[in-house]
């Protein structure tokens, strides 16, 4: 077993003094203090500090091992920062609804995008696209190689194929072959709609098993043509069998993995599903880029994205919204405003907590503990800031009486 090397850590103070009281905050403070950061990204969490605290070495997790893969100008795999991607839902061949889309998915945080290169057209698109964004691109392949090969002429950072669905070996070698070429990663891609018969005979259905030996077969042939530039997603709707199908993989490979949920519904379901899923793989220090597929908006997946790695510790930054469930006592209309108050917020780029409370009697405490928030009244507010009252606001003014305190924030 390996040892963290010391920037790496992450610790979450607040969580560790949540759990641990003052034993907590002398531990760190002992043991930790040279060597902590909060806020440091990488994928650590409160396991490394109880087990340097108690003096056991921490085995080093799934994404601390994998291959380094360079994708565009950002790397993923090693520890790298977990990336979030999205896809475009546009056609790929309209190059200005798929920029305009994909420059909006960006301001939302988004850190790579896939569009779907069905057409010749598509993969020439490509070219025009990526002179307009920012973030790495990545060409999805169903079926036809010339695609594949097409896109990276045309400066795909990446391609996902499923070999399987490619043909025969010498069409998915001439795929390999420009990757080699061009040095551009090859998403090895399996859903579990699409195992195959015999795997599914093998295993008596679709399994976890089955998901990962199909994988795991296209990335051997792949290896075999000489390339091992690659990146690995398995996806099933299946929450469990995901799970599981990840974990198994991670014990048999090293390279990076792409997670997700795949068809996991509407906004609802999907994020139901996704953070469960996710939640359940990334805790067990599995995955390097992540999508949460929603039959939505592209930019909600990556507000639920953010999210779901920030709930695990696993990136830091953005504002958290934390709001009281409403009761009897609440007299202002605080459903609207949280809404109202998330969505402002989403894109500020500050790294804070913003309480919105719905009473005077538990919201001042509430809000004390966040760095800005409102206490509802009868009919008007209580505006607090680091657990100072700084004055009253009327109901309808409470969203700007915010927004003025966040354009103007000074830790
Ligand atoms: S903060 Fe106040 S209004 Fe909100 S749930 Fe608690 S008691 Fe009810």
């Amino acid at each position: 077993m390996r040892s963290m090397p010391p920037h790496f850590l992450f610790v979450d103070c607040k969580y560790f003094s949540a759990f641990f009281g003052t034993l907590g905050d002398e531990i760190i403070a002992s043991n930790l203090g040279k060597n902590t950061s909060c806020g440091e990204d990488g994928g650590r969490g409160i396991l490394d500090v109880v087990n340097i605290a108690f003096g056991m070495e921490r085995k080093m997790s799934y994404r601390e091992e994998t291959k380094v893969i360079q994708i565009g100008d950002r790397k993923i795999g090693g520890g790298n920062p977990i990336l979030i991607q999205s896809m475009t839902n546009t056609k790929t061949e309209d190059v200005q609804a798929t920029v305009a889309q994909i420059l909006s998915l960006e301001r939302a945080g988004c850190e790579i995008i896939r569009c779907t290169v069905p057409t010749l057209e598509a993969a020439k698109a490509l070219r025009e696209i990526k002179k307009q964004i920012h973030i790495p691109l990545v060409a999805d392949i169903h079926f036809d190689y010339q695609m594949a090969i097409a896109a990276m002429e045309n400066g795909a950072d990446k391609i996902r194929i499923n070999p399987g669905n490619i043909g025969s070996v010498e069409r998915v070698k001439a795929v390999v072959d420009v990757a080699r070429e061009r040095n551009i990663p090859i998403r090895v891609g399996v859903n579990s709609g699409s195992l195959e018969k015999a795997l599914v005979e093998k295993y008596g259905g679709v399994t976890a098993e089955g998901i990962v030996e199909s994988a795991l077969d296209k990335v051997r042939l792949i290896e075999d043509l000489g390339y091992d530039n690659l990146v690995i997603s398995i996806k099933s709707s299946d929450v469990l069998m995901c799970v599981k199908a990840h974990e198994l993989l991670a014990g048999k490979t090293k390279y990076p993995l792409h997670v997700g949920i795949t068809e996991s519904g509407t906004v609802r379901s999907g994020n139901i599903k996704s953070a469960l899923g996710l939640g359940m793989i990334l805790s067990q220090g599995i995955g390097d880029t992540i999508r949460v597929s929603l039959t939505g908006d592209p930019v909600e997946e990556i507000y639920s994205a953010k999210l779901i790695l920030r709930t695990l510790g696993l990136r830091t930054g953005g504002i958290e919204v934390v709001s009281c469930p409403t009761c009897g006592r609440t007299q202002i209309d605080l459903i609207g405003l949280a809404g109202k108050v998330e969505q402002m917020v989403a894109d500020y780029p500050l790294d804070i907590k913003v309480a919105v409370m719905g009473c005077v009697v538990n919201g001042p405490g509430e809000a004390r503990e966040a760095d800005l928030g409102i206490a509802g009244g009868k009919g008007e507010g209580l505006l607090i800031r680091k657990g100072e009252i700084l004055r009253k606001v009327p109901e309808g003014e409470l969203l700007a009486a915010l927004k003025e305190e966040l354009d103007h924030w000074e830790a």
